[in-house]
């Protein structure tokens, strides 16, 4: 049999429309690795959440591969080590994978690439985590987009992506020599259980509503085609599931974006369409300036940003996470977090603006939550989404726009969702859901709610934490 090639899967774990895996299924054998690389994001290591995901994930990847006659190779460590190691041992003939921009695939790939060169193990990157390269979306001048909408008009003019390619028909495995691995270890060295994602206690029990895998990812795009005709009016509703909820699935990759636009665009008519084309746009964006702004993940990118008088005040933060702030809204949202690794955009903004303004406390520790405790965490949504309500951003929101969590509450018609996640709350009237602490005692009496026991009061009151979050943002812009 001729030399293997590794097919490095990273978060784009599905065989439909991946060129890494059509191109090395055209070439020869193949030998298909996953490396669970925990070393070089450093503080970035994949979130309690979303291993979960990955967890069932890899589970759905190697059942379709094994339904092809093959397997998957899991292995633990620096991925810039472990996969010229892995390459090195079986003989292969190539690496293929696809590019990722995250800072540390940025350095897993130099060092693959280093390792290798010079060596009969050609390194080859495809296309096929994005619309289109970061790169490849300039301005007339030759320079980077900061700004969303001349980006997007810019990446227009390349879209629409190529139509997404089917899974290759015919897969031939490599076998795997047992032994002979560094530091002793077998070519299986890892089981799938060994690798230790899913979480010890079982907070994890309310995420059954998710169906990782490629083929779960296909079925929530069947279920959102039915109701994407609708998507602009129903999207910002928390009450209704009017988004695509395909975000823990493109967050892994287990189906390919094109593959998510062609399916919406031929489904619905181009003005439909758009509202949601333009959302998968940011996702884009979120990677082209993560692209350019490797840290923004920590860093402002707005410098002022730094001055910033922000609050220690661990037992408000405690009160933000645990969903126990006084404000329904909030409160539902991030018990939605913490019982689905998920949260409704809409919400995340209020929840993130109350954070972040109301309580004054450092968007990075938001940011942070919201890695470990997110089914979709991607470095740079979640950057770019912290920074966009902080007002910190290259491209965000002012900071003095402080989102009023009760106006978002009713306007957005949030009784519904309050309800389900707050069920102490469940017998108010919609009046009085966004609002407990204003409603009229005889109302509390008769929906069981007593504040400060059933349900806590504020944690501040809406005019005074904007106040006082305009005031340290003066203090900061004029130091
Ligand atoms: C504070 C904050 C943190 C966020 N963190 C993340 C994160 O870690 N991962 C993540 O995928 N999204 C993040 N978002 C963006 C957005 O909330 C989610 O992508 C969206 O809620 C996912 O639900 P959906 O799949 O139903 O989205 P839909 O409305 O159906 O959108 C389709 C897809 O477009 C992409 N998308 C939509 N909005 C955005 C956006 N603003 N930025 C980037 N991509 C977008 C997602 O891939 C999404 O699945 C964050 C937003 C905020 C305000």
């Amino acid at each position: 049999m001729s030399a293997p090639h590794i097919i490095w899967f990273r978060n784009d774990l599905r065989l439909a429309d991946h060129a890494a895996v059509a191109a090395a299924a055209r070439s020869g054998p193949v030998v298909a690795l996953f490396v669970l690389d925990d070393e070089t994001p450093g503080a970035w290591a994949m979130g309690a959440a979303q291993r979960w995901w990955l967890h069932h994930s890899l589970a759905a990847l190697a059942q379709d591969l094994a339904a092809r006659g093959g397997s998957l190779l899991l292995r633990r460590g620096a991925a810039g080590t472990v996969v010229p190691d892995v390459a090195r041992c079986i003989g292969a003939a190539a690496v293929h994978t696809l590019t990722h921009y995250e800072p540390w695939a940025k350095a897993q790939d130099a060092m693959v690439a280093k390792t290798l060169a010079n060596t009969a193990v050609a390194f080859k990157r495809y296309h096929g985590a994005l619309l289109a390269p970061p790169a490849s979306v300039l301005a007339g001048s030759g320079g980077r987009y900061r700004i969303f909408t001349p980006w997007w008009r810019k990446l227009l003019e390349q879209m629409p992506p190529a139509r997404p390619a089917p899974a290759p028909e015919a897969m031939v495995f490599a076998p795997l020599p047992a032994g002979d691995m560094p530091a002793g270890d077998t070519l299986a060295g890892e089981t799938l259980a060994g690798l230790g994602l899913l979480p010890d206690r079982d907070w994890a029990a309310g995420f059954d509503v998710w169906t990782p895998g490629e083929a779960g990812a296909a079925a929530q795009l069947a279920v959102f085609l039915d109701v994407a005709a609708d998507y602009d009016k129903a999207r910002n509703l928390p009450s209704q599931e009017g988004s695509s909820r395909l975000s823990p699935h493109l967050a892994l990759g287990e189906i390919s974006i094109r593959t998510v636009w062609h399916a919406v665009a031929d489904a619905v008519p181009a003005a439909q369409a758009e509202p949601y084309l333009r959302e998968l746009g940011w996702r884009d964006f979120a990677a082209n300036i993560l692209d350019q702004f490797p840290d923004h993940a920590d860093q402002p990118g707005r410098a002022q940003f730094n001055a910033i008088a922000f609050r220690e005040a661990p037992a408000d933060l405690r009160a933000w996470q645990q969903g126990r702030t006084g404000y329904p809204i909030v409160d539902a949202g991030m018990r939605q977090l913490w019982a689905t690794g998920w949260m409704h955009n809409r919400v995340r903004m209020i929840a993130a603006s109350f954070l972040v303004k109301h309580l004054l406390i450092d968007w990075r520790q938001g940011e942070r939550w919201f890695w470990d405790c997110l089914v979709d965490a991607d470095l740079g949504a979640n950057s770019l989404g912290w920074q966009w309500v902080m007002g910190s951003g290259v491209d965000s929101s002012p900071f003095n726009r402080v989102f009023a969590p009760v106006t978002q509450s009713a306007k957005f018609d949030a009784a519904a969702y309050i309800r389900h996640w707050v069920p102490e709350l469940s017998s108010l009237r919609d009046a009085d859901i966004h609002a407990p602490f204003d409603a009229e005692p005889m109302m509390l009496r008769a929906a069981g709610v007593v504040l400060s026991r059933t349900y806590p009061q504020p944690v501040i009151g809406h005019a005074e934490g904007r106040a006082r979050a305009l005031v340290a943002y003066a203090e900061a812009k004029a130091f």
